[in-house]
Formats: C-alpha cells, sequence, structure tokens
C-alpha cells in the first residue's frame, strides 16, 4: 500500500519488533505476488530463500520408508519385494511452478521476512509502525467519512479505511461478527467462532544430515491416525511437525508461535521429544533419527483451529475489512495461510488504488470480498481436506509383501496412490500456482534456484560440521533462528 502511495499506519499489538517464529513456506503464487509489489523486496526474500519446491517433495509410508532412500515411482514393488515402495506419492511442486513460469515453492525465516518487510516500508514512511497499541474497535463513519479506530491507549485516530488484519484472534472480526475474543464454547471446541480442527501439532527443529538431504524438500510421512511433516529450512535445519487427533487442551508442550508470548511445558520434566517418540512406536527409523537428534526443550505445540469457508458472510462493514487469518484461518496442510493473507493484500491494494473518491470506498471493501471469497475458500476446503483425509481415511497402504496394512482403509490408500499422483496433486498445485500477477518469470526462476543451490551445499556442511562438533563434546546444537528461539531480551523486559 505504501509502494502505490498511500498514506498507511500499522498499529501492533505487541510492543516491539522481536526475532521470532520460525520458518514459514512461501508457494509460488506467494513469490509472484512478493515479485509484483517491488523488485527489491523479492531480491531480499530470495537471498534469504531455501527452494524446496525444486527437489522431491511428497508422501512417504511412515511405517516402510526405510534409510532416507530415493525411489522411483514405478509399480514394480508389487512383484518384486527387492524394491522399497517407500514413496507413497511426490507432488508436481516443480512441474506445476514450470507450467507458470514461477519460482519454485521454498522457506525463509519469518523473521528475516519480518525485517525485510518492516525495512523497506520504512524507506518509504519511517513511522508507519506504530507498536504497543492494540486495536480494540472502531467507529465506521458512513459513506465517504472513513473510521474511527479505538486503541487500547484510548485515543481514536481517524481513517478512509481500516484494515483488519490482526490474526486469528481478531479484534476486528470480534466487533465485526459479534463474537467475544477467545471466547470458547463449553465444549472447548470452538474458540471465537473458529472450530477446533481435532489436531495438536507438536512441531521441532535440529541440525542434522540426513542421507537424502539435498535432495528432498519436504516430505509428509502417513501412518495409523498420525502424520509427521519434516522439511529442510536452510543451513542444515531440519523442521519437523507431528500431528496428532487429540481433544483440545492436551496441552503438554510450550507455545510461543505467531507472536503470543511463550508459555511453560505442562511438566517441565518431562522430555517431549520420548513423549512424540512413543506415540510412534513401530514408525520408520527416519522419523525416529531425526527425533532422536532434536533438542527436548525446542519442541513446542499448538492446538489447531480454523474456519470453516463462508461464502455468504461479508468480511466488509462500511469502511472497515478483515483480510488474512483475521477472515480466513485455515489448516498449515498446504503452507497457504500466508500465502492466501498475500494475496489478499495485494487485491486490496490494487482495489483501493483504483478507487478514485472516498465515497466508492464501502463498495471497493464489499468487492474486496467477492473478488476474493472464492478463491480462498477453495484454499480453505482444500487444507482441511488434506488434513481429514490423511488421518480419518487414510492407513498404511495394503503391500503384498507384508501385514502392516491389512484394514479395508489400508486397501483403499493402496488404490489412491495413482489417483492422487496422476490427477489430484497435480490439479491441486496448478489451481494454488494460478494466481501469478507477475505473469511468466521466464528464465528468472532457473537462475535463482542455481544461485541458491551454489550457496545452499556450503551452508549446510558448515552447520552439519558445527552441530558434530558439538554433539561428540556432549553439548546442545546451536539453532540460529528457529520458532522455538525466546524473543529477544529488550532492555530488562522479554519482549515478544
Ligand atoms: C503450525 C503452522 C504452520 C504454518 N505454516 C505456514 C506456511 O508454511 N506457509 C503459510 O503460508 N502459512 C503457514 N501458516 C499460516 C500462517 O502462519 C498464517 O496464515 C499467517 O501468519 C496469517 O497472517 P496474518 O497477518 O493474517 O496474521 P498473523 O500472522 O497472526 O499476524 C497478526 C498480527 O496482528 C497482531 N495483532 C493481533 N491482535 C491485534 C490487535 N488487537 N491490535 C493490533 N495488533 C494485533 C499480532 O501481534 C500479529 O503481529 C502456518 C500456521 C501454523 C499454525
Amino acid at each position: 500500500m505504501l509502494k502505490r502511495g498511500m498514506d498507511v499506519t500499522v498499529y501492533e499489538r505487541t510492543s516491539a519488533f522481536a526475532r521470532f517464529g520460525g520458518p514459514i513456506q512461501f508457494a509460488s503464487n506467494a513469490l509472484s505476488v512478493i515479485k509484483s509489489i517491488d523488485d527489491e523486496l523479492f531480491d531480499r526474500i530470495m537471498a534469504k530463500f531455501t527452494f524446496t519446491g525444486t527437489r522431491t517433495c511428497g508422501i512417504k509410508d511412515g511405517l516402510r520408508a526405510e534409510g532416507f532412500k530415493m525411489t522411483n515411482d514405478a509399480m514394480s514393488y508389487l512383484w518384486d519385494e527387492s524394491k522399497p515402495a517407500d514413496w507413497f506419492v511426490k507432488f508436481p511442486l516443480k512441474q506445476c511452478a514450470d507450467l507458470y513460469g514461477l519460482p519454485f515453492t521454498g522457506v525463509i525465516d519469518r523473521p528475516d521476512l519480518q525485517e525485510i518487510l518492516i525495512d523497506e516500508c520504512r524507506k518509504i514512511k519511517p513511522d508507519f509502525l506504530l507498536n504497543g497499541n492494540a486495536v480494540v474497535g472502531y467507529e465506521s463513519m458512513g459513506k465517504g467519512k472513513g473510521v474511527k479506530v479505538k486503541l487500547a491507549d484510548g485515543s481514536n485516530p481517524h481513517a478512509d479505511v481500516l484494515v483488519g488484519s490482526d490474526g486469528i484472534w481478531s479484534a476486528v472480526r470480534g466487533q465485526m461478527y459479534g463474537e467475544t475474543i477467545k471466547g470458547t464454547s463449553p465444549n472447548g471446541k470452538k474458540k471465537q467462532g473458529c472450530t477446533y480442527s481435532g489436531y495438536t501439532v507438536f512441531a521441532g527443529e535440529t541440525t542434522l544430515s540426513t542421507p537424502d538431504y539435498y535432495e528432498t524438500g519436504y516430505k509428509v510421512y502417513i501412518g495409523p491416525q498420525r502424520y509427521f511433516v519434516t522439511s529442510d529450512v536452510g543451513e542444515g535445519r531440519i523442521q519437523w511437525y507431528a500431528f496428532f487427533a487429540l481433544p483440545p487442551g492436551t496441552k503438554k508442550a510450550p507455545s510461543g508461535w505467531g507472536g503470543s508470548e511463550r508459555d511453560g511445558q505442562a511438566d517441565p520434566e518431562e522430555d517431549l521429544v520420548q513423549y512424540i517418540k512413543s506415540l510412534h512406536q513401530g514408525w520408520s527409523d527416519e522419523v525416529h533419527y531425526v527425533l532422536d537428534n532434536t533438542p527436548k526443550e525446542s519442541v513446542e505445540q499448538r492446538d489447531l483451529y480454523d474456519r470453516a469457508p463462508e461464502l455468504l458472510r461479508s468480511w466488509a462493514d462500511g469502511n472497515v475489512v478483515l483480510c488474512g487469518d483475521a477472515v480466513h484461518p485455515m489448516m498449515p496442510n498446504l503452507g497457504q495461510g500466508g500465502c492466501q493473507a498475500i494475496e489478499d493484500a495485494y487485491v486490496l491494494t490494487e482495489m483501493l488504488a483504483n478507487t478514485k473518491k472516498t465515497t466508492d470506498l464501502e463498495d471497493t471493501l464489499k468487492d474486496f470480498y467477492k473478488k476474493r471469497i472464492v478463491r480462498v475458500s477453495i484454499v480453505q476446503f482444500l487444507s482441511r481436506l488434506a488434513s481429514d483425509l490423511i488421518i480419518n481415511a487414510f492407513d498404511t497402504p495394503w503391500s503384498p509383501h507384508d501385514d502392516k496394512g491389512k484394514s479395508w482403509k489400508s486397501y483403499l490408500t493402496f488404490f489412491w496412490k495413482p489417483v492422487l499422483q496422476l490427477a489430484i496433486f497435480p490439479a491441486q498445485f496448478a489451481y494454488l500456482y494460478s494466481y501469478y500477477p507477475s505473469g511468466n518469470m521466464g528464465g528468472i526462476p532457473k537462475v535463482l534456484e542455481e544461485a541458491w543451490r551454489k550457496k545452499h551445499k556450503p551452508t549446510s556442511e558448515m552447520a552439519f560440521q558445527e552441530a558434530d562438533r558439538v554433539r561428540r563434546e556432549g553439548g546442545k546444537v546451536k539453532m540460529t533462528a528457529s520458532f522455538f528461539q525466546k524473543a529477544e531480551e529488550i532492555g530488562d523486559k522479554v519482549e515478544v
């Protein structure tokens, strides 16, 4: 918005910026939006980026995968027992990015991204960001008369438009939809209009060399009633997520995601890595190898809430509009929550830039919702479907060579394999990447990938050597930036 000449002020609840939060995946569609916003911004993000979508990513068999092998997709494992069938499905991420000429999906550390964004915005308006003053409500003043923003310190600045981009527990949505912030239903399954998805996720990070480190991007290991995800997040680091179908509030680990204050561990003595290992008994050594090498104090947990798509409820109320997680929080399975928030921001900016009279702003905000609702609802739906299918409909696939998958779900999972590989995933990723305002970027994605590859190996090797040395000496492996890193000390107070 600043780039398009608008005078923007961000009111941020937290009292100061601190490096906090783990890596976030940006899919090709979000990278296209960033390129369209600003070349300098795009280049700076690319300098900190780790491409995953140019390597093998997909679903592995959590019980049968063995030794981080890279096998091809041949069906010969069915009659030849010596052929491993560890990859259930491979995602066509590179093919779909190439289809539109886009940079490949990858990850960036959230603090790096935020630092770059803040810096680029400050170049245009040095005081655009006002910290430590939460938005508590608003009063829309009528057509062409703007909005009074109610802030925690009691002041009421006036603006033409208020954009509620204040995350899943949004105060702006609270007022717009008549919800109490974080108001919880008696059975604990609804919180401020959001539904408990049925899943809690544990996450951790380690610096670890695996035989397939350079060949794979991210892997989803499926098995009975749970799934385990690992991703290369650059500089030798592996981030993992363990998803379990457990009731809400089955909280054991600290939580500090999304800028919220990191709370304590239920039982500070408990080794959470051992707990997560115990829930993966009989699973592949690949999963246990990653867990065995994870510092136990790195583990965090979050109950996952999302919202069902609401096609008919407007995101606008007079001169106020919602975007991002404030209006469409989604399950993290497709790594699209942040990407959709970025798409929202871009579309809203273009529409506001094309609005010439303040009396037209209310209609622009209503049109913005209409323009975004279908795509966002599809992505929300697909994100939910992905976790529901993996946990409720999938099981270890049937194989003629062992007894690990013998339930009816195992047979179903076996038959899903070609359909997912050849039809469903190609269609899904082609749809996700189909929003690309930059247009086809020609040779740029290849050049970026080559430049990244040159530095990925040396920086990772250095990190592996350092991690090995520390492990040999019995110390803790030091992480660079990670989601579990505590907020930096600011003065004598810890700020997040
Ligand atoms: C485990 C997990 C993994 C994920 N992985 C990915 C991924 O790989 N890729 C991806 O694209 N998405 C991912 N997501 C989703 C992504 O994190 C969110 O969709 C994204 O952060 C939403 O951005 P936002 O700006 O709408 O909200 P937020 O990032 O939540 O930002 C809201 C901001 O508003 C501030 N705020 C809150 N209330 C107020 C108030 N009243 N007044 C002023 N300020 C306020 C907050 O402090 C915060 O700075 C993941 C989510 C989870 C839970």
